[in-house]
C-alpha cells in the first residue's frame, strides 16, 4: 500500500482507531515503517554523490548546505516522506526548487530541477513525484541538490544523509 493511500485510509477512521492500528504492527518491520508514514529515497534512477554535505566552498553559507546526487536530467524526483509542499518555483541559485515541510517539522529542499510537478499546499507522501532532475540555477551539470533544514530559513541545514538514515533510508 502506498503511503498516500494509507494516509487516505487513516483519514477515514477516528484517530484513536488509527493509533491502535499502528500499535498492532510489529516494530522494526517494513510494515511498521509504512504505518509510521513511510520513507524512501528521493531518486529511483542511478546516481552518485558528487558533492558531500558540509564541504567548504563558494556557497553563501561558506559550506555546502546539502548533498548533491549526480543523476541524469529528467529523472523522477520524489518526496522522501510525508509532508506539505510550501514552495515550488524558481529560487535563485537553487534554480527550480521544491520545499516540503515534513510532518516532523523539518524542511527539505529539492534543487536544480528541470521541471516542477507540484504546487504549494499539496500534501505529499513517500514516493510522490515532485518534479524532474535537471541543472537549473547554479549548477555545472544535472544533479539533485537535497537539503534538510531544522527550520525554514537558509543556514538551518542539518546533515541530510544522517536525517535519512534516522528514518531507515541509507544512501551513499
Ligand atoms: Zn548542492
Amino acid at each position: 500500500m502506498t503511503a498516500l493511500k494509507e494516509l487516505t485510509l487513516l483519514g477515514t477512521v477516528p484517530t484513536v482507531v488509527a493509533s491502535a492500528l499502528v500499535l498492532t504492527v510489529p516494530q522494526g518491520t517494513a510494515s511498521a515503517a509504512e504505518a509510521a508514514g513511510g520513507w524512501t529515497r528521493p531518486l529511483t534512477a542511478p546516481y552518485y554523490i558528487s558533492s558531500s554535505y558540509g564541504v567548504q566552498g563558494d556557497w553563501a553559507a561558506g559550506r555546502h548546505t546539502g548533498v548533491d546526487f549526480a543523476v541524469a536530467s529528467g529523472a523522477r524526483v520524489r518526496s522522501v516522506g510525508s509532508g506539505t509542499v510550501v514552495l515550488a518555483r524558481r529560487s535563485g541559485a537553487y534554480g527550480k526548487a521544491v520545499t516540503v515541510r515534513m510532518r516532523d517539522g523539518h524542511y527539505i529542499v529539492y534543487g536544480h530541477l528541470s521541471k516542477i510537478s507540484v504546487k504549494p499546499g499539496r500534501k505529499v507522501g513517500a514516493g510522490t513525484r515532485l518534479g524532474s532532475s535537471g541543472a537549473s540555477g547554479r549548477a555545472s551539470g544535472p544533479h539533485l541538490h537535497f537539503e534538510v533544514r531544522k527550520a525554514r530559513g537558509y543556514g538551518n541545514d542539518i546533515n541530510p544523509l544522517r536525517y535519512l538514515s534516522r528514518h531507515g533510508v541509507h544512501m551513499k
